[in-house]
């Protein structure tokens, strides 16, 4: 057994970037695999939760911390094997795999360029960006079992990936992931699905123009981690975009219209989703419902630049964030009739 090196009382708020939040009762770095086991077998020694945190990017901390053992996920090994192959631990930051692969010109992850999380977080909701997803380029996923305390290698289909939804995250205390296996598309050709990116670049754009422009769309809605930009202090996006029956669709473009929120019908951003279904733009919706950028409700507010990020702008508490959050909720509930669902985990 590894000697651990658990700390007491560690603060949680400069590990997330919203940089809120209280303080964790015990704390432990895993740097490899045993470490992991070890700490997770600690915890149920002393009949303490766990709880895994990542870069923090996606997360928020209660303003009473956590009364358990947060394991901080450090696994940094990384490897670019050839033929597009890469396997990386849960602890490398996803910068670093999106930025080897462009860099190699191996295609499947250009789009996600700028997102501030770990590898390890990508599979857990499926991160996507601009028409591409990870699932779609995840060979396996190596997992601990909470139960048994043994590693497994999950193919795609055991992960039951959806819309920033997967197996991990509709169970989370079922597997903690440690490592990810990408196949990619080496001298592949970009993803150019969505209209703004296609109009940013040519049709002939390679995969580090594709990145370099993801990345500028992104810092402009402050979606880059930047210490001089105020509104990037946030979870990124914080709630999901919804996916409704076409019927809820409709009715919500019928408000639209009946309140003259907008010219036409298709003025309601909309998109085809899986089964039928219809995604609605949820950073659309908050600022129809009256919510605009820039609201502030003290220490919190919408980003002036995106409406579908709150930012900590200092000074703040966890229980303010989450009463804006349920006030825009509310709002538009009250307008539209649709329920919204935060993106970022709640530490508990
Ligand atoms: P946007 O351009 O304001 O568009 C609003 C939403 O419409 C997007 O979230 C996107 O859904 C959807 N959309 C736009 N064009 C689409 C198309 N051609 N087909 C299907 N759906 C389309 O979006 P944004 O907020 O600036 O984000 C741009 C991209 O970066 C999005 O893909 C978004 O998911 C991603 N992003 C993610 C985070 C995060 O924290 N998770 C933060 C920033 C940006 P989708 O979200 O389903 O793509």
């Amino acid at each position: 057994m590894t000697t651990l090196d658990i700390q007491r009382d560690v603060a949680l708020a400069p590990l997330t970037t919203l940089e809120l939040g209280g303080r964790a009762k015990h704390f432990v770095r895993a740097e490899d695999e045993s470490v992991l086991v070890d700490a997770l077998r600690w915890a149920a020694d002393q009949g303490v939760s766990s709880a895994i945190l990542g870069r923090g990017s996606n997360l928020i901390v209660p303003d009473e911390g956590y009364d358990g053992l947060i394991v901080h996920m450090r696994i940094a090994d990384i490897e670019f094997r050839n033929g597009g192959t890469v396997d990386a631990g849960a602890g490398v930051p996803w910068e670093t795999v999106v930025d080897g692969a462009v860099s190699r010109e191996w295609a499947g992850l250009e789009c996600l360029s700028g997102i501030p999380g770990s590898t390890g977080a990508t599979p857990i909701q499926n991160v996507g960006a601009y028409g591409q997803e990870v699932a779609e380029v995840i060979d396996s996923v190596r997992v601990l079992r909470r139960d048994t305390l043994t590693f497994e290698e999950l193919a795609p289909r055991d992960c039951a990936f959806g819309y920033r939804d997967s197996l991990f995250k509709r169970e989370p205390d079922r597997f903690i992931v440690s490592a990810v296996r990408f196949a990619l598309r080496p001298n592949g050709l970009g993803t150019l699905r969505y209209s703004e990116l296609q109009k940013s670049v040519g049709a002939d754009a390679t995969l580090a123009d594709i990145r370099r422009t993801v990345l500028d769309l992104r810092r402009r809605k402050s979606m880059v981690l930047d210490p001089d930009d105020p509104n990037s202090r946030s979870a990124g996006s914080f709630f999901l975009n919804p996916v409704v029956t076409a019927a809820e669709a409709d009715r919500v473009v019928e408000q639209a219209v009946i309140d003259n929120l907008v010219a036409t019908r298709d003025d309601v951003p909309r998109y085809p989703a899986s089964d039928g279904k219809v995604k609605l733009a949820a950073g659309w919706l908050i600022e129809k419902a009256g919510i605009e950028k820039g609201t502030r409700r003290g220490a919190i507010g919408v980003s002036t630049n995106h409406a579908l990020a709150l930012v900590h702008y200092g000074g703040g508490t966890t229980v303010d964030l989450l009463a804006f959050a349920d006030e825009i909720r509310a709002r538009v509930r009250d307008r539209f009739g649709i329920r919204l669902e935060r993106e970022p985990r709640l530490l508990r």
